[in-house]
């Protein structure tokens, strides 16, 4: 097809290549290309299908951007034709292709190397590259922030970049040992903290932000991990077409006879009340019993010792039989325990007291006036306080794997060190039904946007003073008020949720719910049942529900375990238990001075908080960049474009605001030298060479051109250019030549 005398934008070659690349990479055959890449300025000039098909490779040449159709149909071009990358001036938007493109081979890694940013289609890698090449360059740590909902391709986004800077950084057999511990962490904390959901095969339940650390040299001499708020409710109970944590089936599955005895377990996963709840044992996409081996493998390569392993083995086991734990209710609706054997399976496992064991998952011991009172539990309440065991054990576990991969991974000795940091974390959640979870979850989102909004508002604002242009100011939705909302002391939500869980008396969920109706009822991203909110509004909502306007959209709460979520106790007795456990990772976990200590805990949400604000103080003095991700379709596919998803992850993502921000000044930017290359044969002052400065040869070429003083800036090392179209008039004006 023909591209001259269409408006072909300067991105033309790139464009070509994308094109290219699609038409002709069938699986990893790229042999054909490799010349080509080297040197695709002159021999991309083939016929290929326009940008009318394949869409522009920059949402910024997009003519209508404020159109939020226009931009899923460049989206859907893109898919369509194979080409899941796009951006936004230097975020790069990602499509899960759910197949295999052929595009992260060793030639992709080699051809991404060391090649500017806007020479190349958008691809992970060129995200990589310059990440890695402004840490060199600009000595600036830097950090990459990937979201996007679940199965969107973040974890595989984050491993694809953790495979780039391990294949393009300098090698020697110390570094080899760092990166195959960096390599080897993910398969660990996959088997701990992924899981199968309905949808994703794969799906991380717990949010990751890991440091590479770099030596003056760039090479990657050690690795720092934090873990965020593991679902642990998952533990104990997983919805229809849900498994538990993958460790649990590949033990199951993968360990020896031997050990499995030791263990006392079958390997019929039906046995076992936390993994038959999903009615999903096997996943077509999984092998478990493979997998066992690959986690033990890797356990070793990152230094766990055989003893630790065993441990983890130990807990993984006694959580199982915790499951298994029945009860009976007698007339007084007395808890009793049904089936003892599990019970001595779980003590002797890990080794603490099983009569303490026995007493605690039946009564509380509340100490009234100095006397212990003994108050026997429901049947509710003991299946309460087991769960409740078996999230502690298993969600303190894998914070330990966590602790105990950064003793092997993080290196303390290197004084002039840099880091790259990924930022993997669960993207904003909307369901039918949204809990305590979501609201962590969307709240971590709304800090997220809030420092995504700041930095890019900010890195546009320095490139404008750098090049001594003058800015203009963006008007955009700051969602300050809405972190404020949830976060602000004393009258956030989550400050009055802690003071209604402190509180003495009986706090339940409904009147924590009452509470934000009088303190918060009246904010305008709050909306209770007193609310002044129109009627339809209010009458959508449920008794036990109230519903918040987040950036992305409005979300609706239902109220019901918030408090006992928040509150994240265990019982007493059961907590004592396991202080006295000879388990080296559960004595490590549960420390006797908790059992003394007067200060009470503090709350799930003023944890998660406090790590959150820790995390935005990390991220906060890197220089970040953008991986957005988005699923093409709810049912793993990779043939179906599902617009009305994509829009709405389009939307939740803030990407319109994003290309908003990007357009409202200067759309495009280019070096001098990289324009007056390009463009030079449009003016007779300039062609074929020009003897000065770069700069004052494009300022001689516009003026040529006749462009329009407002259209264009001349910063100090760079073109700025308003609009698509003065550029598309340049190619225009060079194809016809
Ligand atoms: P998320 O972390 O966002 O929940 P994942 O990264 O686990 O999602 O991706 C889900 C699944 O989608 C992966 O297991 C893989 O099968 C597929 N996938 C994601 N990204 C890609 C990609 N770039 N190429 C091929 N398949 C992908
Ligand atoms: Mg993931």
């Amino acid at each position: 097809m023909e591209l001259r005398g269409t408006k072909a934008p300067m991105y033309v070659n790139i464009l070509k290549l994308d094109t290219f690349l699609c038409k002709h990479l069938k699986g990893d055959s790229f042999n054909g290309l490799w010349p080509l890449a080297r040197n695709w300025k002159e021999k991309m000039d083939v016929g290929l299908p326009s940008r009318d098909r394949t869409g522009v490779p920059d949402f910024v040449l997009l003519e209508d951007y404020k159109s939020t159709s226009a931009f899923v149909e460049n989206l859907k071009k893109r898919f369509t034709s194979n080409l899941i990358y796009t951006y936004i001036g230097e975020v790069l938007i990602s499509v899960n292709p759910y197949k295999q493109l052929g595009i992260y081979t060793s030639k992709y890694l080699a051809l991404y190397r060391n090649v500017n940013f806007y020479e190349l289609p958008p691809h992970v890698f060129a995200i990589a590259d310059q990440a890695y090449r402004s840490m060199r360059t600009e000595g600036r740590d830097q950090c990459v922030l990937i979201s996007g909902e679940s199965g969107a391709g973040k974890t595989e986004a984050s491993k694809k970049i953790l495979q780039y800077i391990a294949a393009n950084s300098t090698h020697s057999k110390e570094i080899e040992s760092v990166k195959t511990r960096l390599l080897n962490s993910n398969p660990i904390l996959e088997s701990f903290g992924n899981a199968k959901t309905n949808r994703n095969d794969n799906s991380s339940r717990f949010g990751k932000y890991m440091d590479i650390q770099f030596n003056y040299k760039g090479a990657p001499i050690g690795g720092q991990i934090i873990n965020f708020l593991l679902e642990k409710s998952r533990v104990c109970t997983q919805a229809r077409g849900n498994r538990n944590f993958h460790i649990f089936y590949q033990l199951l599955k993968g360990c020896d006879k031997e050990l499995l005895k030791k263990l006392k377990l079958s390997r019929d996963t039906d046995s076992f009340f936390y993994l038959n709840q999903g009615q999903c044992p096997e996943v077509e996409s999984l092998d478990d019993e493979e997998e066992y081996k690959n986690t033990r493998d890797a356990l070793n390569v990152c230094d766990f010792s055989e003893r630790e392993q065993e441990c983890l083995w130990t807990i993984v086991s006694a959580t199982l039989h915790l499951g298994n734990i029945g009860f009976k209710q007698d007339e007084q609706k007395h808890a009793k325990i049904k089936d003892d054997k599990h019970v001595a399976a779980v003590a002797a496992l890990l080794e603490c007291p099983e009569d303490m064991l026995r007493h605690g998952l039946v009564n509380r011991v509340i100490h009234v006036d100095g006397d212990e009172v003994v108050k026997p539990f429901n049947k509710e309440r003991a299946i309460y306080a087991r769960d409740g065991v078996a999230k502690g054990i298993y969600d303190r576990m894998f914070t330990w794997i966590v602790q105990k991969l950064n003793k092997s991974l993080t290196n303390e000795h290197e004084e002039n060190m840099s880091v790259i940091g990924l930022l993997d974390i669960y993207g904003f959640e909307i369901f039918e039904y949204n809990s305590f979870e979501q609201f962590c979850i969307n709240y971590c989102n709304e800090k997220l946007q809030q420092i995504f909004i700041q930095l890019t508002l900010k890195s546009e604002q320095d490139e404008y003073m750098n090049e001594g242009i003058e800015w203009e100011p963006i008007r955009y939705f700051n969602n300050k008020v809405i972190c404020d909302l949830i976060e602000s002391k004393p009258v956030g939500i989550i400050s009055i949720m802690d003071e209604e869980c402190l509180r003495p008396g009986e706090p339940t969920d409904e009147t924590f719910l009452d509470k934000m109706s009088h303190t918060i009822g009246t904010h305008p991203h709050y909306i209770g049942h007193t609310s002044k909110a129109d009627y339809y509004t209010r009458k959508t909502m449920r008794r036990d529900q109230f519903r918040l306007l987040h950036y992305a959209g409005e979300v609706t709460y239902s109220v019901k375990g918030f408090l006992d979520k928040n509150n994240d106790q265990l019982n007493r007795t059961l907590k004592e238990a396991l202080t006295k456990s000879k388990n080296l990772i559960i004595s490590q976990c549960f420390k006797p001075e908790e059992i003394t200590s007067k200060k009470r805990p503090e709350t799930a949400a003023t944890q998660f908080k406090t790590s959150l604000a820790n995390l935005m103080e990390i991220l906060l003095d890197k220089q970040p960049s953008y991986v957005r991700c988005v699923k093409p379709n709810e049912e793993k596919s990779s043939k179906t474009f599902d617009e009305r998803l994509v829009r709405h992850q389009v939307k939740y993502l803030g990407l319109m605001e994003n290309l908003r921000v990007r357009r409202a000044g200067f759309a495009y930017r280019r070096p001098y030298k990289a324009f007056l290359a390009r463009y030079k044969c449009l003016c007779p002052s300039t062609w074929p060479s020009y003897a000065g400065v770069a700069r004052d040869g494009v300022h001689l070429l516009i003026k040529h051109l006749e462009w329009d003083e407002d259209d264009y800036r001349l910063g100090k090392t760079k073109l700025f250019i308003r609009w698509p179209k003065t550029l598309f008039a340049a190619e225009d004006a060079l194809h016809s030549k």
